[in-house]
């Protein structure tokens, strides 16, 4: 027996190939599917695994509750988040998600930037002691704290950042670790090698994924070690080797890459190779995405709450992942 909002009942709605049984379903009807009750339950863990073998359109209906589950596991500690993120965490189990991984940093005006300068000015309009209520007007360029890169950022007339599919935006997630290498090398890159050493424990890389490399490198965020900036203002720092990139592109069909540094590329490339050669095939990139090193090789599901501003090249994005 399945409660209202159980992963079985999306699950049943998904052909063996992960896609949904009619492409013309989305949340709404899926929604109300809900309502009823259902006795049939694969385990979590298949679940889970049909979404990271590409069922990226069935997950349409997992915006039902993902607003829900980031606000739960909000890292705030008041009481009220005390109690909000343990019913959040109880109503999570009982459709089927073991846990929710906040990989976005908290972003205000020192966090680094890839220029340097501040990524975001803000103005306080009106205060809750005189007012009643509190609220802003921030002033934010659009590639500063954990965010996304449309493939217009690199390309003239790319997809902006609100003509972004759904679909693409909710990735099974492919994490390759080069922690180690990072320590010792701040100028590593993730390369073809270490896609296939993955793929050789692992399995293929799946369909519509997001590749991440996790370096570490998060944990610098408060620090100068972040930019890495040498005394000729060159930046040290991994990033994708434009050969992975080629190799994704030519023989796997990937929806995005993500780094837990500032840059697709590497910090000491001058020439934007990794952005040139990913954007402009239509795909997007994830840059200052953190807590990576808490999540598997693989098995997550990432949702990349990307903004929908009109002709964007990018901007802030929360980006959760499921597991
Ligand atoms: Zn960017």
């Amino acid at each position: 027996m399945c409660v209202e909002g159980c992963m079985t009942h999306v699950r049943s709605r998904l052909n063996s190939d992960g896609s949904l049984e009619n492409k013309n379903i989305g949340t709404a009807s899926i929604s109300k599917s809900f309502a009823k009750s259902c006795d049939n339950s694969p385990s979590r863990r298949n679940f889970l695994q049909g979404l990271a073998g590409g069922s990226l359109s069935a997950v349409l209906a997992m915006g039902a509750f993902s607003s829900r589950s980031a606000l739960a596991m909000e890292s705030g500690d008041s009481p009220d988040n005390s109690s909000n993120r343990r019913r959040g965490k109880k109503r999570l189990l009982r459709r089927g998600i073991r846990s929710v991984v906040d990989l976005t940093h908290s972003f205000d005006s020192s966090f680094p930037t890839f220029g340097g300068s501040s990524g975001i000015s803000s103005k306080k309009l009106a205060d809750f002691s005189k007012n009643g209520y509190n609220v802003y007007e921030h002033k934010i360029f659009e590639h500063a704290g954990t965010h996304i890169d449309a493939p217009l950022h690199f390309s003239q007339d790319g997809a902006s950042v609100d003509e972004i599919s759904v679909e693409q935006l909710v990735a099974p997630l492919v994490k390759i670790d080069i922690r180690e290498r990072a320590t010792t090398d701040s100028d590593a890159q993730l390369t073809p090698d270490d896609l296939r050493a993955w793929e050789k424990k692992h399995g293929k890389i799946p369909k519509g994924a997001c590749v991440a490399l996790d370096s570490g490198w998060d944990s610098f965020v408060g620090s100068k070690k972040f930019r890495n900036a040498d005394k000729k203002g060159v930046m040290h720092f991994p990033g994708f080797h434009v050969d992975a990139v080629a190799f994704l592109l030519e023989s796997r069909d990937v929806s995005g890459i993500a780094v837990d540094t500032l840059s697709l590329d590497y910090g000491r490339s001058q020439d934007f190779a990794v952005h040139y050669a990913w954007l402009p095939r239509g795909k997007w990139g994830l840059e200052c995405v953190a807590n990576l090193s808490s999540l598997p090789a693989k098995g997550a599901v990432l949702i990349v709450g990307a903004p929908k501003w009109r002709g964007g090249s990018g901007g802030l994005t929360r980006v959760t992942a499921l597991l």
